[in-house]
């Protein structure tokens, strides 16, 4: 099984960092996809980001790529898509806190399967999972990058950085950590499904 990592965004993205500047989505997510990669390596998981440019890759680009790796493996691969959320524009510090992770409105059972393997991960560590409706740990929306690559894709949002004590947790070695950690342990609970 290959397992590959998006980078959500580019140097190059309008918006998509903290109201102080201290976190920028792109580069965050990168760092974090890096070390996913690193740690699934490790344990002899073959991974690898879909984006090696600094700059953004647009998500029809993004999703041919994904599309086009998972027909030469041989319909084996996954796809998780890392990013920050954010409550507002950026522009002020806002309330809203913890962790998700999503769906696309067409995913496929593995996709659901996935997504709950990262969850159940971070709700042992423990850190706040957010959840759309009671009982069930993803959000479902309508995402390009889950829903237009035929591999199970999910989608993180990992923390606010919008929120002054999310970014600080974000930006310690301590959620760095966490982050890449409920990644690598939810996707290799996944594999050994
Ligand atoms: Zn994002």
């Amino acid at each position: 099984m290959k397992v590959l990592i998006d980078n959500g965004h580019g140097e190059n993205t309008p918006g998509k960092r903290s109201p102080d500047g201290r976190l920028r989505e792109w580069a965050y997510s990168r760092e974090i996809a890096d070390m996913v990669v690193t740690g699934l390596r490790k344990r002899g998981i073959d991974a690898e980001r879909i984006v090696k440019e600094d700059t953004d890759v647009s998500l029809p680009e993004r999703c041919k790529r994904a599309n086009a790796i998972y027909k030469e493996s041989g319909k084996k691969a996954i796809l998780v898509s890392i990013h920050c959320n954010a409550a507002g524009s950026g522009v002020e510090w806002m309330n809203a806190r913890g962790w998700s992770v999503f769906v696309s409105n067409n995913a496929s059972n593995n996709s659901k399967k996935l997504a709950d393997c990262l969850a159940q991960v971070a709700e042992c560590i423990p850190i706040h999972v957010r959840k759309q409706s009671v009982g069930r740990s993803y959000w479902e929306q309508n995402l390009a990058i889950c829903r237009d690559t035929n591999c199970p894709a999910i989608l993180t949002e990992n923390f606010f950085q919008d929120n002054k004590e999310d970014v600080e947790y974000l930006l310690s070695r301590e959620g760095k950590d966490t982050v890449a950690r409920i990644h690598i342990d939810g996707i290799i609970k996944y594999l050994a499904l």
